[in-house]
Order: structure tokens, then C-alpha cells, then sequence
């Protein structure tokens, strides 16, 4: 008992049903963070810049490596395009694989960021459940309150699996 247990991160590959073909190597995250995100009631459409910010900052923090692209020319206005062919607000190009960073989740669809960080919190969610932590003494378990509230706020075409 004198030697400490040091945590060891755990990697999750998440794919989504919905978005066939993206893989996101992510680390894993605490029930303090979880249970923020939860306060904090996210949309899935969220036009609070504060919340979506959070949101978005924690996402790019856990996600290791991934292959997401930048949403191509075609898709893009053309002020958002300089005369060399970057995108003005990531200087990323348009097509090519992104950086995780909070930047790249700017330059993406919002629902669909928070569609993945959904996907991503309630594939984690679950793990944890998974490992038996229920309620002894028949009050939902913190993360039974966790997929609930997932429950209300993801659409049903999101749900990740894990590998
Ligand atoms: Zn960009």
C-alpha cells in the first residue's frame, strides 16, 4: 500500500454511425469535466460562443489524432479563401487533413462538433458505467445521471461505437 498507483490514461478509438469512415484516437477524460459539460445543458446547435468555446477546447484537448479533413473549396464562401488557397481563419487547406486543435473544430459544421463531442462523452460515459459503479443503495449512479442527460440532448444518429 506505500507505493502509489499512478492512473494510467486510457486511448478510445471512437467511430460514429452517422459519419462513416471518421476515427478519433481520444484520451479519456474525469467525471469532474463530465459533470461540468453536463451543468452546462450544451444544444446541439449551441449559439452560446462561452459554452461552445468550453465545449470546444475540452474536445480538441482529448483528441489525439484523427482523420478529419478540412471541409473542401466546393463547401467553403470564397472570402473565406485567400489568393493562395488557405483557409483566413485555420490557414489550413481546404480538403487537406486538419489539425486537432480548437482552431479546426472552428471550421466545422456546428452541429457537428457537438454531435462528436456528444458521441465522444457518451462513449466514455458508457465504459465507466460499464465497470459496475452503480448506485448501492438504489439512487442513480453519477454516470447513469450522465447518460441520462445524454439521453435528452443526443439525436439518436450520433451514437459512437468503441473498438
Ligand atoms: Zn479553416
Amino acid at each position: 500500500m506505500d507505493t502509489p498507483y499512478i492512473p494510467k490514461a486510457s486511448l478510445y478509438k471512437v467511430v460514429f454511425t452517422d459519419k462513416p469512415g471518421l476515427e478519433i484516437l481520444a484520451k479519456g477524460t474525469t467525471l469532474a469535466k463530465l459533470m461540468k459539460l453536463q451543468s452546462m445543458k450544451l444544444d446541439l446547435n449551441e449559439t452560446d460562443a462561452e459554452k461552445k468555446t468550453f465545449a470546444f477546447k475540452f474536445f480538441a484537448g482529448r483528441v489525439v489524432r484523427w482523420n478529419m479533413a478540412h471541409p473542401p473549396e466546393d463547401d467553403m464562401d470564397e472570402d473565406d479563401i485567400t489568393a493562395e488557397g488557405y483557409c483566413v481563419h485555420c490557414g489550413q487547406t481546404p480538403g487537406a487533413l486538419m489539425v486537432p486543435s480548437q482552431q479546426s473544430l472552428m471550421c466545422l459544421e456546428v452541429s457537428d462538433v457537438m454531435g462528436i463531442i456528444f458521441g465522444y462523452i457518451s462513449a466514455i460515459a458508457s465504459v465507466s458505467q460499464g465497470k459496475g459503479m452503480s448506485g448501492s443503495d438504489g439512487a442513480p449512479s453519477i454516470q447513469e445521471e450522465v447518460m441520462r442527460m445524454l439521453g435528452e440532448m443526443q439525436s439518436p444518429t450520433t451514437l459512437p461505437k468503441l473498438s
